[in-house]
């Protein structure tokens, strides 16, 4: 399989070369050159398949021209390794629960994929390859996660001292091993500006091999396809249709779905469900993509204004909006609704969602009122336990944190400070063995 850029001016791209590139050089994102159909037989038994099974099927759909079966088998085997409960709350309404990695988010799908991956493309490779990544919270941990001792590759985290919570601190700067985290005196963006001037300084990049693991990379994207087939396999609704409502920000969860929807899976309709950071369904509304600075909420995830991910969507869509809104339904929400969204979740089902799935599911809620008797899937993309100062008053009761988050409270921060110097991170880039 080769890939394209969503810019048009780069196609026929390797594999290895997408993903260790991330961006195409004409500042578009990779696509594959095809979607793949999988066969009615996959969709006849997919009720029986347990999730590496189905990712496997998945993957080799895309990967089998590049990648060794035994190699895709390990790289699924070691990566596809966190559970995605389908949680029925009614006949017609499901959560999957894609938040129990390492780090509490459905980020942890993608990352660790991309990073089995990434070790397996550069195997052979006698350069050791460094990844690069700033982070205002749960990016750094979550890429630090997935490349724990990841053979020939080491992870840098730059993060701003003082900026980020105890408990997003504490799962950056644990993880010791190949994962080092630099604590910055300074912003994000600074963090982001040392970054860029890293893979700009040509002394630097001629003796240390470095590369992002950010989230508009393929390798992200393609796996997080697999809990759509799994999270449909457990409706056991063999030939029926399901709605899937997608939390959505940067638009990469959502594209993912929609690639899952032309490789043959019986989605009926997907929902776009935002904040007020509506960009998207603005788009399905008028016709115009107009991007708009962020603005802040308490799904702060997905306070993005301006998408990277819309660019795959409209390869998706070529023929434009009209054909894009038969598939995808837009919906956006305020932080009182999505509040009322928690409250209504936990009084009916007696079900804890987090601000994030409260979206999707006040989005699935909309959509199912036009069509009651379609099941629906909302995506939960966060543990509760990440938000409890937003949760606990909201419900008016305490969240239970889960053992694998209260354990890294307690271990020895091993944080390297850093100043907001470029000469200073070049050092420890350069002396590093
Ligand atoms: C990143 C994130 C989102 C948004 O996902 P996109 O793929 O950027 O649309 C939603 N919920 C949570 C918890 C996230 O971390």
């Amino acid at each position: 399989m080769k890939y394209y850029s969503t810019n048009g001016k780069v196609k026929g791209v390797s594999l290895k070369e997408a993903v260790l590139q991330g961006l195409a050089p004409d500042g578009g994102l990779y696509m594959p050159e095809r979607i793949p159909v999988l066969g009615q037989d996959f969709y006849d038994k997919i009720h029986l398949m347990t999730f590496s099974e189905i990712a496997m099927k998945v993957a080799e759909s895309f990967f089998s021209d590049d990648i060794h079966k035994n190699s895709l088998e390990s790289i699924v085997q070691h990566s596809m390794i966190y559970d995605a409960p389908l949680i029925r709350l009614s006949d017609k309404l499901f959560s999957l629960e894609l938040f129990h990695g390492p780090t509490l988010s459905f980020k942890d799908f993608g990352v660790a994929f991309m990073a089995r991956l990434v070790a397996h493309l550069i195997k052979d490779d006698d350069q050791e390859l460094n990844i690069l990544a700033a982070t205002s919270g749960d990016t750094g941990s979550a890429v630090g996660h997935g490349f724990l001792n990841a053979p020939g590759i080491k992870v840098w985290i730059l993060y701003p001292k003082g900026q980020i919570s105890h408990i997003q601190e504490q799962q950056l700067t644990t993880m010791g091993h190949n994962v080092t985290a630099f604590e910055l005196e300074g912003s994000f963006d600074d963090c982001q500006a040392l970054v860029k001037q890293a893979f700009n300084d040509k002394e630097l990049t001629a003796q240390r091999r470095l590369s992002s693991a950010n989230s508009i990379n393929i390798a992200r994207l393609i796996p997080q396809t697999f809990y759509y087939f799994y999270g449909y396999g457990r409706l056991n609704a063999a030939g029926h249709h399901a709605i899937f409502s997608v939390p959505s920000g940067n638009f990469g969860n959502l594209t993912a779905g929609l690639i899952a929807k032309k490789m043959g899976l019986p989605i009926f309709k997907l929902v776009a469900a935002t904040n007020i950071n509506d960009t998207v369904p603005d788009y399905l509304k008028t016709g115009v993509f107009a991007p708009q600075p962020s603005k802040h909420t308490i799904s702060n995830a997905m306070d993005v204004g301006n998408p990277s991910n819309f660019a795959r969507m409209l390869a998706l869509y070529p023929e434009g909006v009209a054909a894009m809104r038969k598939d995808i339904e837009g919906y956006s929400f305020t932080d009182a609704q999505t509040e009322e969204g928690l409250r209504a979740l936990y009084r009916e089902y007696s079900y804890i969602a987090d601000p994030h799935g409260a979206v999707g599911s006040l989005g699935l809620h909309e959509e199912q009122k036009m069509y009651p008797h379609t099941p629906g899937i909302f995506l939960e993309t966060a543990h509760p336990a990440k938000f409890v100062d937003i949760i606990e008053p909201i419900l008016n009761r305490s969240i239970d944190i889960p053992d694998r988050l209260e354990s890294v409270l307690h271990k020895k921060k091993l944080a390297i400070p850093l100043k907001n110097d470029f000469a200073a991170l070049k050092h420890a880039l350069l002396k590093s063995v």
